[in-house]
């Protein structure tokens, strides 16, 4: 049970992180949906309300510190508290390494890798003060695995697995736990633009042979937010199928 608890989701108007929200509003916390404006974030918050009324949204691009550090201003204006951070917004900008461009370099960085520094930053100051805290990264099997085409997104990946391990050693004696979650093949908008001989590759590659759901994920992520989770930190779920073994 998560009830008094009070989570961010960034990217919470997508295929993973609207279900993540969807599930720890569930278990009872308040939300803060945090993705740039759309219809489909306001979509987003009409569902998360439905079990958790007291939830909110706020529009915030996580590439720009200035509308980060004000939607966690106002979350902690109406709340009062932040315990839970759930940093899931993430995008790709594929190409191979010898004609990926630097600007498609740069904002994935931005807002894979340096969005989750700036939002942990600030979400840890009431964290510390509370001697309470739970945060979560979304991480990618590719992280771990490397995938040709993606030098840019694995990177950034591969590197919130180490900062997720850094800063839970140094909250570690803050009652603060950090871990990641690592998904394998999800459906999602983000796998949706695969097209279908790169789709059926990598499914011949998942053992259980099927697609995960972004509810597979949210599971996982709701364990980790959860009391049941406490003596966990500095670690990374895989939810793949089993495709990290092949
Ligand atoms: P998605 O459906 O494309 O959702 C991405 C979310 O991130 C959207 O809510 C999007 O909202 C938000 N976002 C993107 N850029 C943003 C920005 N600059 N500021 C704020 N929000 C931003 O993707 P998904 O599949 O759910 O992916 C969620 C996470 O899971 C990502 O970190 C991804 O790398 C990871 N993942 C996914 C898979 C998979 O198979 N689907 C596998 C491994 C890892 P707006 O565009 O409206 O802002």
């Amino acid at each position: 049970m998560l009830k008094d608890r009070v989570a961010i989701v960034t990217g919470s108007s997508g295929g993973i992180g609207r279900v993540v929200a969807q599930q720890l509003a569930r278990r009872g916390a308040k939300v803060v949906l945090l993705s740039r404006a759309s219809d489909r974030l306001a979509a987003a918050l009409a569902e998360v309300r439905a079990f958790s009324p007291a939830s909110e949204a706020f529009a915030a691009d996580v590439s720009v510190p200035s509308e980060v550090a004000e939607a966690v201003n106002k979350t902690m204006a109406q709340f009062g508290q932040i315990d839970i951070l759930v940093n899931n917004a993430g995008i790709t900008k594929d190409g191979l390494i010898m004609r990926m461009k630097e600007e498609d370099w740069q904002q994935v960085m931005e807002v894979n890798l340096t969005s989750i520094f700036r939002l942990t930053q600030l979400v840890l100051r009431p964290m510390v003060k509370a001697r309470y805290g739970r945060i979560i990264q979304i991480s990618s099997v590719v992280g771990s695995t490397g995938n040709a085409g993606q030098a840019n997104y694995v990177a950034a990946k591969a590197g919130l697995e180490g900062f997720a391990k850094t800063v839970a050693l140094e909250v570690a004696s803050r009652n603060i736990t950090v871990n990641c979650v690592a998904p394998g093949f999800i459906r999602s908008a983000m796998t949706d633009q695969l097209n279908s001989k790169t789709r059926e590759a990598i499914l011949a590659r998942i053992p259980l042979g099927v697609a995960g759901e972004p509810e597979d994920v949210a599971h996982a992520v709701a364990f980790l937010a959860s009391a049941e989770a406490r003596y966990i930190t500095g670690q990374t779920i895989h939810v793949n199928g089993g495709m990290y073994m092949r």
